[in-house]
């Protein structure tokens, strides 16, 4: 564990990066990351390293499309688990079961019952490993961008560690105590790719036709990185 503390020091004169020592639920020293992207998930795992919790992460996101997409985003997120000497499981791009769940839902909007449903099939998996695998706790980086309902992803977190008994899906706000602005900060130090949509085609289907709307071009898939654009968003919310 030191090792790993050493390696994943993030360090950085521009912003404040304590953080609270977290104990998991039932006081367990494992735990199951679903991670949605190295973005999303570089605090989480950050966090949990510092709290000294013997974290692995579960890569599992059939949703993301196309698989060009889906690509860059888990070999970021494999990279800087490895650069953090943590493991990371490579589970399936199960995108057939992911487009016969979809079935019917293909034009709710963002935060409706398609995400629910993207949501039960992800950590349903994720539980399932975490069952197999003697973890007692699992929880996601899901959570963490405001662009998600966090009520939403708990619930499903919640649906999918009740299929086991003795499973606890960990709701922590990860957004507070800094979360959201440290998340942020390391992802333009680490020059962590910036994606432009949630993930599915339905996602990018909407992004487009927002930004035909309001004058911009057409999503360019592997071009933008944190390191190259500020970010303009206001964290005061998020400090406590
Ligand atoms: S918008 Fe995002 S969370 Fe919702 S279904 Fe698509 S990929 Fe899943």
């Amino acid at each position: 564990m030191e090792n790993r503390k050493e390696k994943i020091d993030f360090q950085s004169s521009n912003f404040d990066f304590r953080r609270l020592k977290l104990t998991p639920p039932n006081s367990e020293k494992r735990v199951l990351l679903h991670s949605c992207c190295a973005p999303c998930s570089c605090d989480v795992m950050a966090t949990m390293v510092e709290s000294g919790i013997d974290l692995t992460i579960f890569f599992h996101n059939p949703n993301i499309h196309p698989r060009e997409e889906y690509e860059i985003r888990k070999e970021e997120n494999i990279r800087f688990a490895q650069k953090s000497a943590i493991p990371i499981i490579d589970a399936d791009y199960d995108r057939e079961n992911w487009f016969a769940r979809v079935k019917g839902l293909e034009l709710e909007p963002e935060r409706g019952k398609r995400c629910t449903m993207c949501f039960d099939m992800r950590f349903e998996r994720t539980a399932l490993y975490a069952h197999e695998h003697g973890f007692k706790v699992f929880t996601s980086s899901l959570g963490i961008t405001r662009w998600k309902n966090m009520d939403q992803v708990n619930e499903c977190g919640m649906r999918a560690a009740s299929r086991y008994s003795g499973m606890v899906y960990w709701t922590y706000n990860w957004r507070k105590m800094g979360g959201s602005q440290r998340m942020y900060e390391l992802s333009k130090q680490e020059e962590f790719y910036q994606q432009e949509y949630c993930g599915c085609v339905y996602s990018l289907r909407d992004t487009n036709a927002w930004r035909f709307k309001n004058g911009k071009g057409k999503i360019v898939r592997g071009e933008r990185f944190y390191a190259e654009n500020p970010v303009n968003v206001d964290f005061s919310a998020e400090k406590i």
